[in-house]
């Protein structure tokens, strides 16, 4: 075998090696995703309750009875039971089946879009409060403190490491700059209209949002969940009496644009 035969023999098995690495964090991140995805069913369940997320373990919301471990496997559990109670056959509803299955697909998303850095952990914990964010203001119009006001210390955490995306200076501007922006906003209208427009849960999640995604992406976060947000209000409600839960774009907003990588976005965008 030649030299420049071996080289490119080389060149292969080291390509093969990576491949089966990446196929082996794929496999280990579906994993992970349909376990993380079980314990957001369970904070979806019990925080807007104000119950325990630890205790007591896993049990059927209707017959209160407890679920054995065999039949607590994610996904797999759902399907065998037909998304039904052993005991009492209450239904289940599909949103749990649903969010075993995203958890996986996101966190295999964003391993494909940054690799296994810090970027990958940055948004994989972004994206992991955004889940229950979105299910839990969909069901109930409220937006838990303790899933938004700790993104704002994580975000500036993750700002702090040297040549991520998102400097520390534009992560703490971006989230003053919302908070201060937001609260005066929320006030303007209430003293306006006598009524509360915007949520307490909004502003921290935004400003927790924003400690993420710094000035740069900001305004573009805003604008798109607001656009969604007004736009499936015009279709499917119309009512103005009734309030919607503006956190559920948001936190699809944010998914989807950790996803499609956020740095990668701003360079299409010509006059940035
Ligand atoms: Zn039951």
């Amino acid at each position: 075998m030649g030299a420049s035969a071996l080289r490119r023999c080389g060149k292969k098995s080291g390509k093969e090696i990576t491949a089966v690495l990446d196929i082996i964090v794929i496999i280990i991140l579906a994993l992970l995703g349909a376990a993380l995805g079980s314990f957001i069913n369970v904070l979806i369940y019990r925080l807007p309750l104000k119950k325990s997320i630890v205790y007591p373990p896993s049990h059927c919301g209707s017959c209160e009875k407890r679920i054995p471990f065999y039949l607590n496997i994610p996904i797999i559990s759902y399907i065998v039971l037909g998304g039904k109670c052993k005991f009492c056959s209450a239904k289940i509803h599909w949103h749990h089946l649903l969010i075993e299955i995203l958890t996986p697909l996101i966190l295999i998303g964003l391993f494909l879009q940054y690799g296994l850095g810090v970027l990958f952990f940055k948004y994989a914990v972004l994206c992991l409060f955004m889940i229950p964010i979105f299910f839990i203001d969909a069901f109930h119009q409220i937006i838990p403190h303790v899933l938004s006001i700790p993104l704002i210390p994580l975000g500036l955490i993750f700002a702090y490491i040297p040549r991520t995306d998102v400097s520390l200076f534009s992560a703490a501007i971006g989230a003053g700059i919302i908070f201060v922006f937001l609260l005066f906003l929320a006030y303007a209208y209430r003293f306006a209209r006598k009524q509360d427009g915007l949520g307490g849960g909004d502003i921290w999640l935004f400003t927790g949002v924003a400690a993420f995604f710094g000035l740069e992406s900001l305004p573009f976060i805003v604008l798109i969940s607001a656009l969604l947000g007004i736009l499936y209000f015009f279709i499917f409600i119309r009512d103005k009496e009734k309030g919607f839960a503006f956190g559920t774009f948001i936190a699809f907003t944010v998914v989807v644009w950790s996803l499609l990588g956020a740095e990668k976005i701003l360079d299409f965008i010509p006059y940035l």
